[in-house]
Parts: C-alpha cells; sequence; structure tokens
C-alpha cells in the first residue's frame, strides 16, 4: 500500500522530537512492501525526514490537504493517491482510510503508537485480501 504518514503530532512531537519506534516500524512497512511517503498541511517537510534520518524509508514528501481532500490531490500533485494515512486530524483518516494515531504523551518512553500503526496496517491488508475494498479501513487509537 502507500501509506501516507502526517508529521506534527504524528511523527514528531510539540517539541520536535521523532516519536518512538518510527525508524523500526517504517523498516517494517517497507520490508513488508510498503511505501512510505511523509505529508503535512504545513508543505513539504524535507526539514524532518532530514533531521530524523528518515530519507531511506521515504519515497517523497508531499503538501497534504487540508479540505476537500480526495479533489485536492490533483491540485496538490500528490500521486499516487494514498492507501492508508496516519494521522492526528480524524477528518483526513476519515477521507482516505487509516489509523487516526494519538498525539504524543508523557512519559514519552512508554508511546507505542507506532506499533499501533504497524498493527492497523496489517489488519488492513487482511481486510482487503478478503475482498473488502470498497470499504473504507478505520482504526482509531481508542478503540483495542
Ligand atoms: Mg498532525
Amino acid at each position: 500500500m502507500n501509506i501516507y504518514f502526517d508529521v506534527d503530532d504524528t511523527l514528531v512531537t510539540w517539541d520536535h522530537r521523532l516519536r518512538p519506534h518510527v525508524h523500526a516500524v517504517f523498516e517494517r512497512l517497507r520490508h513488508d512492501g510498503h511505501a512510505i511517503y511523509v505529508w503535512s498541511g504545513r508543505g513539504k517537510r524535507w526539514e524532518v525526514v532530514g533531521r530524523h534520518a528518515l530519507g531511506p524509508w521515504v519515497v517523497t514528501c508531499h503538501e497534504k490537504p487540508l479540505e476537500d481532500h480526495h479533489a485536492q490531490l490533483a491540485v496538490l500533485g500528490v500521486n499516487p493517491a494514498p492507501d492508508f494515512v496516519v494521522d492526528d486530524h480524524y477528518a483526513v483518516v476519515r477521507a482516505f482510510g487509516g489509523y487516526w494515531i494519538a498525539p504524543p504523551r508523557l512519559p514519552f518512553e512508554q508511546d507505542q503508537q507506532m506499533w499501533r500503526v504497524y498493527d492497523a496496517v496489517l489488519r488492513c491488508v487482511a481486510h482487503r485480501t478478503a475482498g473488502h475494498h470498497s470499504d473504507l479501513f478505520i482504526a482509531r487509537w481508542d478503540q483495542p
């Protein structure tokens, strides 16, 4: 799948730290054959990709549509279309399907949200393999 990650409060914290387990989960996703993209409502965040050494796993950066999400993909040149998004804003997850991630919380070291992302990706693949292509897959951090 083409998996799109939001930046602020998804991959990085309010104080610009990288969320725990990002590298390990990105490695697993790539190993499983997925393509990882980074997008943000604040534009193409190459500085974040560079600062946290995410380049080896990330195909490219895009600007994320903040409204009218599907129509704006073409306007913003977002290609390919996302199959699965990870975002702390539910509107984006509702538009494309994916995992609604909880913003990082203290104690930071106990944050396991990236592994919840990985689990949701596995469940989404199983969901689609079972033939549910037309159903939007949505997993939420507040659900088991
Ligand atoms: Mg965000």
